[in-house]
């Protein structure tokens, strides 16, 4: 941006509204926030009271007037007001402190969206500042985020693992050739340590206890120095404050229901593209995106189940986002999709 000589006005956001985290690129200047997506409302007055990091430090701390809550958990949005609210919040947030006049915003959608989320959530960013309002599929930013050729006739395969939601797609000639959406994705995983925790050693433990695990031991292969952790909770019998200690190998077990069905996923989406989109993924391989993707021989896995050459980016928390605001300095990508949803 350039405001010495065309005055505080204009300027280009991308905003990626993920389940887990949201983040905002400025053209010009790159990645100025970055938040977990989690809003704080009292319930008896309905005033936001936090937003981002310091409402994720409320969640399971606040008292019973007060709901901390990650709106987008499960890849669809239940609570559309609080929504609003957040995404109004973040964008103010960055568009304030730069002064941009009505900028332009192109908005990262989750997939599982209905045309009328979809007009609300534009609706709600042209509120908090935006001028023209544009939003582009999850799928796509990343496909464009990872520099795989999407513009070309040529098949090319992005594997996106956020916290609630997977999205698998290949791209081709600037559109979504072929995608699936699932509500699967890192929550899924701590849901399924904290499941393993209660059955396996009678003990009631968080979310957010169960995501430190896996960030520290959460495996999808075999890894040569299988490492422990330890989780805290209350014991389901007595009620006492009690310690485990996991084991590397126990924690893939549990993480292993939610990973095949990614696995499935990846497979079933080449099972369904047409021959010639299927061959060019075969030769050139799919790429990871998303914080999911982190987990760790997740790539390994994926390679030994669809003979695919699995790569990662360099920030996969952020390749969405990245993707979206590149987007900003081309001519618009045809954003259509054919989709196929699954029901849960
Ligand atoms: P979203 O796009 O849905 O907001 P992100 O791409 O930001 O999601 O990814 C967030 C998810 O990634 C969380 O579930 C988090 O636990 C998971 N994650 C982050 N780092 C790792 C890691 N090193 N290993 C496994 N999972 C990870
Ligand atoms: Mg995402």
């Amino acid at each position: 941006m350039l405001p010495s000589l065309f005055g505080w006005h204009g300027g280009s956001l991308a905003v990626d509204l993920g389940t887990a985290n949201t983040v905002v690129f400025v053209r010009g200047e790159g990645i100025v926030l970055f938040e977990p997506s989690v809003i704080a409302v009292d319930e008896e007055t309905n005033n936001v009271l936090a937003v981002g990091e310091q409402a994720r430090e409320m969640i399971g701390r606040t008292p019973a007037s007060i709901r901390a809550t990650r709106p987008l958990r499960h890849g669809v949005i239940t609570d559309f007001d609080v929504t609003e609210q957040m995404l109004r919040h973040f964008i103010r947030k960055a568009i304030g402190k730069r002064r941009l006049r009505r900028p332009r915003v192109v908005l990262c959608v989750p997939s599982g969206m209905t045309g009328v989320e979809r007009d609300a959530v534009e609706e709600a960013t042209r509120s908090a500042g935006a001028g023209d309002v544009s939003l582009i599929e999850e799928a796509m930013a990343a496909a464009i985020g990872a520099k795989l050729p999407v513009g070309e006739p040529v098949g090319s395969m992005v594997v996106d693992i956020g916290g609630g939601t997977t999205e698998v797609a290949i791209t081709s000639l600037g559109a979504l050739a072929i995608a699936d959406s699932l509500r699967v994705g890192g929550y899924e995983m701590d849901e399924a340590i904290v499941r393993h925790a209660k059955d396996r050693h009678r003990l009631l433990v968080g979310g957010e206890g169960a995501e430190e695990v896996k960030l520290a031991i959460g495996s999808a292969w075999p890894v040569v120095e299988e490492r422990e952790a330890e989780i805290r909770g209350r014991d389901l019998s007595t009620g006492n404050l009690r310690r485990v200690r996991l084991a590397g190998a126990d924690v893939r077990e549990a993480l292993s229901g939610t990973v095949d069905r990614i696995v499935d996923a990846v497979r079933g989406t080449l099972e369904r593209a047409p021959a010639e989109l299927a061959a060019d993924v075969m030769q050139h391989g799919l790429v990871l995106v998303g914080g999911g993707t982190l987990l760790h021989g997740l790539d390994e896995r994926l390679h030994q189940e669809t003979g695919l050459a699995v790569s990662m980016v360099d920030s996969p928390l952020t390749c969405v986002v990245i993707g979206a605001g590149r987007s900003l300095d081309e001519t618009p990508v045809r954003v259509r999709s054919r989709r196929r949803r699954r029901s849960f």
